[in-house]
């Protein structure tokens, strides 16, 4: 295992890698990390890999500048200063989810927040956040590719739980690995289920005291998918 990487840890985030890939919220591309228990300056993330081929050695220990703790350390992701900033910005977020997934990148193309269409997206309460890279940086490849991105991208998120990026795709946080995965999960349902509304009529959203309950109901069953999730993944080439 990698330097200050534990064992347990690195098996959950391999997990977690292959989850999102199963439920076809990342392709070969898109992340999701970790806070450091023992360290809240630190983040644990797959070094540059395919989310479905990540295995616990896989695992890197960031700092918040985006270096890694190990000087051996293999290729990182070129976006890991979507996490490292947002770690910096957000206390209380304990796991971040960077994603393509489809349906919602028309809604951050057209400026449209998500909102709650339904009681497993109650984290959307506030509706997503909105960044536009070209506010910070003119023309650009779209990535996040550095700190001073990552920060922008971090101001935009604010206290919200979900940021669309133009162009691009979406970034979502969690209190729990677990949590992270299962947001960033629901907000592509969320999205797919929104545009159908929309579709039909004008849809009336979960308020935000129905999203408040809703989220902290959802929150205490989170393990329930969960295991569902990792069942669907059968054997695995490292032990669950
Ligand atoms: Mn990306």
């Amino acid at each position: 295992m990698g330097l200050n990487v534990p064992d347990n840890l690195a098996r959950e985030l391999a997990l977690a890698n292959r989850i999102l890939y199963d439920q076809q919220i990342v392709d070969g591309l898109g992340h999701v990390s970790l806070r450091h228990p023992d360290d809240p300056s630190l983040f644990l993330l797959s070094c540059s890999r395919a989310p479905a081929l990540v295995r616990p050695e896989d695992i890197v220990c960031y700092r918040a500048d985006g270096s890694a703790l190990d000087t051996e350390a293999p290729r990182p992701y070129l976006e890991r200063f979507i996490h490292a900033e947002i770690y910096r910005a957000r206390p209380d977020v304990q796991s971040v989810v960077h994603s393509h997934s489809l349906c919602v990148i028309p809604f951050a193309c057209v400026q449209q927040p998500l909102r709650p269409i339904f009681h497993m997206a109650g984290f959307l309460g506030e509706g997503s956040a909105h960044f536009e890279i070209r506010d910070a940086a003119g023309d650009t490849d779209m990535l996040i590719s550095n700190a001073y991105l990552g920060e922008a991208l971090a101001r935009s998120l604010g206290s919200r739980s979900c940021v669309l990026m133009r162009g691009h795709g979406s970034t979502v946080v969690g209190t729990s690995l677990r949590q992270g995965v299962y947001r960033a999960i629901y907000a592509e349902t969320n999205a797919r289920l929104q545009l159908s509304a929309q579709s039909l009529g004008d849809p009336v959203y979960l308020n935000p005291r129905e999203a408040q309950l809703a989220s902290d109901a959802n929150d205490g069953q989170i393990d329930r998918s969960w295991n569902l999730w990792l069942q669907r993944l059968g054997p695995l080439d490292f032990r669950a």
